[in-house]
């Protein structure tokens, strides 16, 4: 038994993961032993002879299932960042009997019986008792039992369909990759990235990244191969197009199960925005004005290319009109990102300046890959604060973007403090120093804005540490965090060329600023698209369904008044992972909702004097702290001293 390395504790500092020591063999043990093992726990619970009490019921239930918790953190943290096919056979098996385990939690009658009977005069306790009453409830506990019965197969089928999703979308980016023989057809990349995408058949191969619009693009002189990698991203992974439609039936289905008229309506329910028409109202303000800035974007690129443009020429000609309108050069900037000072004097210093928090490598602990590193946070005083483990290079084998998950999660009930781990998909060079892209420097900023709300947080219970809040609230701490992307302190401090060490050109920064403001319109249209696609997806009645998933795409986009066809969803159907394995199912609409908080925070970051101690401990004592153990709304407005008005959004996308 002691072999598993997940049937004890890990005794690495933090109880960082033992990663060395983990094997493939060990997951399924581990998650039948960790099941098991909770619903033993939950049984004792729920047939309890004492009268049911805050401590017996729900704290107890906090501190049931510790392994199967180390397992499926560790498991699910490296299926996305570094699977192999045995972990992807295992995670076909496990999804389907975690649904059903968890079903078999939440469906339990004696426990939800005790469950309301609790009752708590504790502030903390009472948000978090209010919790569990709606996650019992909106999992199906006052269901009658054949409901339930239906619920249970639903959520099984589900889960099944979200993983084949993922799985089929991840071979998509190999078996869609653009592959040509002759390299001069790749002519407009450097040779340092010609020789990295050269194959040993004399091929060369470039990956799909996982959203519409392939950086690529705007390099590519070939218009004819960039018509052919557009065509490969649009159209990869074309068997997800049905499972998709079946998922949005399966799920509208379950929604009048649970009582709502669709799955939008029951998402949004337990969340800030709490009603279907507070999305819509928000939404319905930004399409106009998006779709109008798209449009005369796309004149200017007609005027610079000379003829009407197609949606693959629009990155190539925006990045043209950006040289010539304002004189800047994305490669230009890169010399002056290079990773490991983009990090250590960019994201830590401002971090450092903010919260007076430092950083230390600790090359003795390790991650699941040679090119994962670990830091040890330690706060003012010095006094242990978390580790921050950071995997930055794309791999085949891992999922598309970027995202911050916890690896052991901070509360006082177990006194363990946190171990957050941020992912990025940045091509590692075939040698050499690592160049980033400004999107990739922002990318790194906006997750270590997510590790922050991680690491920071102060809470008693698991169920509510750290980034456990509402998804259309976890992604404003970490928007707010890019503020300090071109922060003239952050940015004179990190960017420096890699080989000189001389500052970026003061010109060239402002050339950088200037040109944020360009290309708005498309980013704006390319998201609230996928967004309304999501939307139509997830207002499916319950009963209705979709025989052709690709004219339904097209209507829904029409309908919402968002159809351009120069520039298409940032996701379409078959590659929108956020929503069909992703978890933010009628959720997409939540980057912008958390736009609103982000822009509002960083007009009062500037009002009270930018990247000050003050400034920092303010935010991270009313908001950052908190986690998910208050109303995230008071959370906010404690920290900004009043409510979010949308102007301050309004006026940073130019939709004024
Ligand atoms: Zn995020």
């Amino acid at each position: 038994m002691a072999e598993n390395p997940f049937f004890a504790p890990s005794d690495l500092p933090y109880e960082l993961p033992p990663f060395a020591a983990i094997r493939e063999e060990h997951y399924l043990p581990a998650f039948e032993r960790g099941m098991a093992e909770q619903l033993a726990e939950v049984e004792a619970i729920a047939g309890s002879s004492e009268p049911p009490t805050f401590d017996n019921t729900i704290a107890a239930l906090e501190r049931s299932g510790r392994i199967l918790d180390r397992s499926a953190t560790v498991f699910f943290s490296v299926a996305a960042s570094n699977t192999t096919d045995g972990i992807m056979e295992i995670e076909k098996q496990i999804s389907p009997q975690l649904t059903r385990h968890s079903d078999a939690i939440r469906l339990n009658r004696p426990l939800w019986a005790r469950i309301k009977q609790v009752a708590t005069e504790d502030p903390e306790e009472s948000w978090l008792l209010e919790k569990y009453r709606q996650d019992f409830i909106r999992a199906g506990a006052d269901l009658s039992e054949p409901e339930q019965e239906r619920l249970r197969a639903l959520n099984e089928e589900l889960s099944r369909l979200s993983t084949e999703f993922a799985q089929s979308l991840l071979k998509a980016t190999t078996e869609s990759a653009l592959v040509v023989t002759d390299p001069k057809e790749l002519d407009g990349f450097d040779e340092a990235k010609i020789a990295s995408l050269r194959q040993d058949d004399g091929t060369y191969v470039l990956p799909l990244l996982n959203f519409t619009a392939q950086p690529s693009l705007s390099q590519l002189t070939d218009r004819d191969v960039r018509r052919r990698l557009y065509e490969l991203s649009v159209g990869r992974a074309p068997g997800n197009f049905k499972l998709a439609a079946r998922m949005a039936a399966l799920r509208a289905e379950r929604a009048q199960l649970l009582g709502f008229p669709t799955h939008a309506a029951y998402t949004v329910a337990d969340q800030t925005a709490k009603t279907v028409e507070a999305v819509e109202e928000m939404l319905g303000q930004l399409v106009g004005p998006a779709v109008r800035n798209a449009k005369k974007e796309a004149e200017a690129l007609a005027e610079q290319a000379g003829f009407p443009i197609e949606p693959w020429d629009w990155p190539y000609y925006s990045e043209k009109v950006r040289q010539a309108r304002y004189e800047f050069d994305g490669a230009a900037m890169r010399p002056y990102f290079e990773l490991n000072r983009v990090y250590r004097d960019g994201v830590f210093f401002a971090a450092t300046k903010l919260y007076g928090i430092t950083f230390a490598e600790r090359p003795d602990l390790g991650g699941y890959h040679e090119d994962v590193s670990v830091f040890e946070v330690s706060d003012e005083d010095g006094g242990p604060l978390g580790l921050f483990v950071l995997d930055p290079y794309a791999r085949p084998n891992k999922r598309g973007g970027a995202w911050m998950n916890n690896l052991v999660d901070q509360s006082f009930l177990f006194g363990l403090k946190p171990v957050v781990i941020n992912n990025l998909n940045v091509t590692k060079p075939a040698s050499g120093p690592t160049l980033l892209t400004y999107d990739e420097v922002s990318t790194a900023f906006h997750e270590f804005g997510h590790a922050l709300h991680g690491l920071f947080s102060q809470v008693r219970f698991p169920r509510v540490s750290g980034t456990s809040v509402p998804r259309d609230f976890v992604e404003y701490p970490s928007q707010v965090n890019e503020m300090w992307v071109t922060w003239p302190e952050v940015l004179a401090n990190y960017a420096k060329h890699y080989e000189t060490g001389e500052p970026m050109p003061a010109e060239l920064v402002a050339k950088l600023e200037a040109a944020e403001k360009f290309n708005q319109g498309f980013q704006t249209v390319e998201y609230l698209a996928a967004t309304l696609l999501d939307w139509a997806w997830h207002k499916l009645a319950p009963g209705e369904t979709v025989d052709d998933p690709e004219a339904f795409e097209a209507a829904a986009l029409e309908a919402a008044g968002i159809a351009f066809p120069l520039v298409r969803p940032r996701y379409r159907t078959n590659y929108f992972a956020h929503i069909f394995s992703g978890g933010y199912a009628a959720g997409y609409y939540s980057y912008i909702w958390s736009e609103v908080l982000d822009a509002e925070s960083v007009e009062w970051f500037k009002e009270n004097g930018g990247l000050t101690r003050a400034n920092g401990d303010h935010f991270r004592r009313e908001l950052l702290s908190r986690g998910g153990s208050i109303d995230p709304l008071t959370a906010f407005r404690n920290f900004r001293g009043r409510e979010a008005g949308i102007g301050p959004l309004l006026a940073r996308r130019g939709l004024v």
